[in-house]
């Protein structure tokens, strides 16, 4: 799941963002209401972590702006002002929740939890396919009904496979998913990950790995 934080606070963002990708999320940080407005213009996401006071405008302009335009996965605003003026208008304009600043990261983390949970009655809360078991909500994943351990990126890789069974994904495609960023296709920094993800899963009844490398392209989870 993707989560896109908007927080100009650098250091903040950066421990909100680091503290979602170790409870396995997909996270992506920016600073600014017109990189924030981009973000969701290029890519999808679950949530956002929404500041109210960013330098170049007001958060909840950006929120009543993406509310307009149809975008329905939960919002959660922060703000430093702490106002119930903020709160409350926030809330109207369609904010799901709202955290003063300071927060503790994990009441920040259970209220993200409770929200994508709520939403997700309707949708996809679980993956299974080759003896894998995916759960989106509690972040956990068995192989043949064995718990694996995975880190955020891990899983975020394994998610990806298991959203596409049958499709070979390039290496270009899982960076932008991933990581967020297209690089050099060369690097072989998604090998190193297919790689222990490998090593973390069984193997096919085949004796094969289960995510098959597609020569020349990518990866394909069959
Ligand atoms: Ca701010």
């Amino acid at each position: 799941m993707k989560i896109l934080v908007v927080e100009d606070e650098r250091k903040l963002g950066q421990f909100i963002q680091k503290g979602l990708q170790e409870a396995a999320y997909t996270a992506t940080l920016v600073g600014t209401c017109a990189a924030a407005e981009d973000a969701l213009a290029e890519s999808h996401y679950d949530a956002i972590v929404l500041d109210i006071g960013l330098p170049d405008g007001s958060g909840l302009d950006v929120l009543r702006r993406w509310r307009q335009s149809g975008f329905s996965e939960p919002v959660v605003i922060l703000s430093a002002r702490g106002q119930v003026d903020d709160r409350i208008t926030g809330l109207n304009l369609g904010a799901d929740d709202y955290l003063p600043k300071p927060f503790s990261f994990d009441e920040l983390l259970a209220r993200l939890r409770s929200l994508l949970r709520r939403e997700s009655k309707q949708k996809r809360t679980r993956y299974e396919h080759a003896g894998i078991g995916m759960d989106l909500l509690s972040r956990k994943v068995t192989a043949a009904g064995q718990p694996v351990d995975l880190t955020g990126r891990e899983f975020a890789l394994l998610e990806l496979f298991l959203a596409n069974p049958g499709r070979v994904l390039t290496r270009t495609q899982i960076a932008e998913r991933i990581w967020e960023t297209s690089f050099d296709s060369e690097t072989n920094l998604i090998d190193v990950y297919v790689k222990k993800l490998r090593t973390k899963l069984p193997n096919g009844t085949d004796g094969t790995p289960l995510i098959r490398t597609v020569r020349g392209t990518g990866y394909v989870l069959p």
